[in-house]
């Protein structure tokens, strides 16, 4: 038979998890979960909804670094002011899951350890370079969000751990960031290819910085230095953005599937790449 239950501390649900004799589903939103219970796709044992314990769906500052809940829903990342300004991309990564009921509920932590390869938050996530923090049994321990999923429906997470936090760093001056995805449809689709951008200018809006993540086009979302590489040093020139194009397609490792071909996506993935890093560039170079 299912249990439920809704610890109101980090530690009360870590020794919860720990002590669980069979499988147990941590609930965050539950706008995936809920589906594959219904579906049969999970089969746990044991629920623990994480939503009771303080501070697990509140954002807060602190020393220029956003802290955010695991169980945020993307409605309350939406509507932080603070939040949008440091990090535009993240926030509408976030504001891109799903419908408005959906937002009511699907948080950050859910979308990561999902762990599906077209989840939105997470190359926005990886791009801003923001790490998790994760407790278990043996203490808490801080992550980089890329090293979560390790492939589709996998996490790297021990069955004591859930993720309690995630931090995005300070930002330096002149820096912005972008999270584009196509899909099909105008909304509520799965991304065909999703891309987050985030770059750094220097007073004369020379790039000094930058990280360029591809979703949906490989097991996990991934980095790709070497498209990142072209845009440093330039003022997203063409000979910058022809380098990233070619670059990020280089980096795919894509499916045929009834949304794209390996040849589709991986065009796509370039034209993306493309536009995502203009618009990172142009939202920094007006913070200059
Ligand atoms: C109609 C609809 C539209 C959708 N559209 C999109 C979309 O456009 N883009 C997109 O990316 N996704 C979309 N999704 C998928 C889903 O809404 C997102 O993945 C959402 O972010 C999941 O968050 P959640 O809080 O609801 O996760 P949950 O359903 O609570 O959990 C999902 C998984 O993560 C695990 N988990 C949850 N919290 C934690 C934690 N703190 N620590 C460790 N493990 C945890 C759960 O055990 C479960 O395995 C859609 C879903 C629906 C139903």
């Amino acid at each position: 038979m299912l249990s439920y239950t809704a610890p109101s501390t980090v530690e009360e649900a870590v020794r919860i998890l720990a002590g669980a004799s069979g499988p147990a589903k941590v609930l965050s939103g539950g706008t995936d979960l809920l589906v594959q219970l219904r579906s049969g796709r999970a089969k746990p044992d044991l629920i623990v909804d994480i939503k009771n314990i303080s501070g697990i769906s509140d954002i807060r500052e602190q020393d220029g670094v956003f802290i955010i809940g695991a169980a945020t829903p993307g409605a309350v990342i939406g509507e932080c002011e603070a939040l949008r300004q440091a990090w535009p991309g993240v926030v509408e990564a976030a504001k891109l899951i799903g419908s408005t009921q959906v937002q009511g509920r699907a948080s950050l932590a859910g979308n990561l350890c999902n762990a599906s390869p077209a989840a939105d938050s997470v190359p926005a996530l990886i791009a801003a370079r923001a790490t998790c923090v994760v407790a278990g049994a043996k203490g808490r321990r801080e992550v980089p969000v890329e090293s979560i999923p390790t492939g589709p429906g996998r996490t790297c997470l021990r069955p004591d751990e859930f993720i309690v936090e995630f931090h995005l760093p300070k930002r330096p001056p002149h820096s912005a960031d972008t999270y584009l995805r196509f899909i099909p449809r105008t909304e509520m689709d799965i991304a065909v290819v999703g891309v987050g951008v985030s770059v750094t200018l220097d007073t004369r809006g020379v790039c000094t910085e930058a990280s360029v993540v591809l979703g949906a086009v490989a097991p996990t979302a991934i980095l790709v230095p070497e498209a990142a590489a072209a845009l440093v040093g330039h003022n997203c020139d063409e000979t910058a953005l022809s380098e990233l194009e070619q670059a990020a397609r280089r980096a795919c490792k894509p499916i045929n599937d009834k949304r794209g071909t390996i040849e589709y996506r991986t065009k796509v993935a370039g034209v993306m790449a493309r536009r995502a890093a203009v618009i990172a560039y142009e939202r920094a170079e007006e913070r200059r």
